[in-house]
């Protein structure tokens, strides 16, 4: 079974046929079981219970689709940033609401810092519900963006290669990743990274799964691969550390035990959801 990482899932019914038809996205806000998606703050509320936080519609910008058939929208919030500030509210956030948590952030906040045209600069319009914006002076239409990063295990010898960048927790190792370049497929930016942070070679480079990540606008891209050596050359301007576990020490890091050689990434990164595949595909 290929894993479903913290914010995958369908989340609600995008209803992508209604967004060009603005009269019946109007109606849609005016109905009695219209929502609007309530704010704390730079971030999507959330309730106690880790389920998002919903009021009557006041400003119907964003049209995010329909929950059980019921209209939800967003207004618009300016100046939120690039989303980072909700990376502390994760543990909180429950996984049943989590892909419209990062749908409902990634494009509040791609409004809040693209409202002018890439080609020619001039001011553009929210069109398509929100979910694009069109240019008041030429042709152009801009999309939401979407930013493809590669996150990858290596292995050799039944030992799985991970690394430590400088701002993690204590103890902390995760997988290693990067943003797929223009030009570049997948395979080729995994062996690209693996190969400029690590020094190493790769064959047989298999796609899992990816996660959605609205910190602003990632899409992280799950893959396996075979070292085809273990000698190292680590990239110190990247990583504090780079090195190999054996399958039992990534056991007790994702068992959490207490003399485990390293921290595991947290349940709701793909990385951790990575170790967890591979140790089951043992
Ligand atoms: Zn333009």
């Amino acid at each position: 079974m290929p894993p479903e990482p913290f914010f995958s899932g369908p989340g609600l019914d995008r209803a992508d046929l209604l967004r060009a038809d603005p009269g019946r996205v109007r109606e849609l806000a005016a109905s009695s079981s219209a929502k609007e998606l309530a704010w704390d703050g730079d971030v999507p509320a959330i309730g106690p219970d880790g389920a998002l936080v919903w009021r009557p519609v006041g400003d119907p910008a964003l049209f995010l689709g329909l929950e059980a058939g019921e209209p939800r929208f967003s207004a618009l919030r300016p100046g939120i940033g690039d989303g980072r500030s909700a990376l502390p509210l994760l543990p909180g956030l429950g996984a049943k609401d989590a892909p419209l948590f990062a749908a409902a952030l990634s494009l509040a906040s791609w409004h809040a810092r693209h409202g002018f045209c890439a080609s020619c600069g001039a001011p553009s319009d929210i069109v398509r519900a929100g979910w694009s914006r069109r240019c008041t002076a030429c042709p152009a239409e801009h999309f939401p963006r979407v930013d493809p990063v590669v996150i990858m295990l290596a292995e050799h010898d039944g030992r799985l290669l991970l690394g430590r960048q400088y701002h993690y927790p204590e103890r902390r190792y995760s997988a290693l990743a990067g943003f797929v370049e223009v030009g570049e497929s997948i395979e080729d930016a995994v062996a690209r990274e693996l190969h400029e942070e690590a020094g190493i070679e790769v064959a047989d480079i298999c796609y899992v799964a990816s996660q959605p990540w609205p910190f602003p606008s990632s899409l992280m891209i799950g893959c396996t691969s075979r070292a085809l050596g273990d000698a190292l050359t680590v990239d110190y301007t990247e990583n504090e550390q780079v090195r190999w576990f054996t399958r039992d020490e990534v056991a007790a890091a994702v068992a959490d035990d207490a003399d485990s050689p390293f921290q595991a990434p947290p349940s709701h990164a793909i990385a951790r959801a990575l170790l967890d595949h591979w140790l089951a595909a043992a």
